[in-house]
Formats: structure tokens, sequence, C-alpha cells
């Protein structure tokens, strides 16, 4: 991360944007707070880019965990079933 407090960009410091970013996505920041981060980002191209890799990083996350929990129990034990039949073939009765 490269330093961009350029002269008062706001009150706010990117180190501290990058701390808060994690509540800001969420949403989960006081109101003020946010708006804070809104207005630096603004006028701060280096948090731009940090926010965009940090909210694209959140999104791969998400839908990489989305995805395993979307697994149904009934194809979860079917793959155990065909991982279990493949490492002991001898349970199988193969006529
Ligand atoms: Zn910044």
């Amino acid at each position: 991360m490269s330093e961009c407090g350029s002269g008062g960009v706001s009150d706010i410091e990117c180190r501290q944007i990058a701390e808060l970013l994690g509540d800001y996505l969420a949403g989960t920041l006081p109101r003020r707070l946010h708006d804070l981060i809104d207005f630096h980002v603004d006028g701060c191209p280096p948090c731009v880019a940090f926010l965009n890799t940090y909210r694209g990083t959140i999104d791969a996350a998400r839908a990489l965990r989305g995805h395993q929990v979307q697994i149904p129990p009934e194809l979860k034990k079917r793959l155990l079933a065909v991982v279990r039949s493949e490492r002991a073939p001898s349970d199988q009765p193969r006529a």
C-alpha cells in the first residue's frame, strides 16, 4: 500500500480505511464513520483500488462458501458412497 496522505483528504487515514473496510462493506459502521470513509475513498485512488480488491476477495470467499453450503446432503452422501466404493471395492458386492 502506498501512502496517500497528500494534504488532508479527510480526517481519516488510509491505514484506518484498511482497518475499517470489513465493517464498512458489511454496513455495520456508524453512519458518520461510513460517510467519512466514503468521502476519503472518493478523493483517494489508492484506497479505491484497495476497496475494489477487498470487495472482490469478499465476493470470491462468499461464492466459495455459498457453494460449499449448497451441496445437498443427498449429493454429499452419494459422493461419499462413490469415494468409499473406490477405496474399498471389496465392500461392494459385485456379481
Ligand atoms: Zn486513502
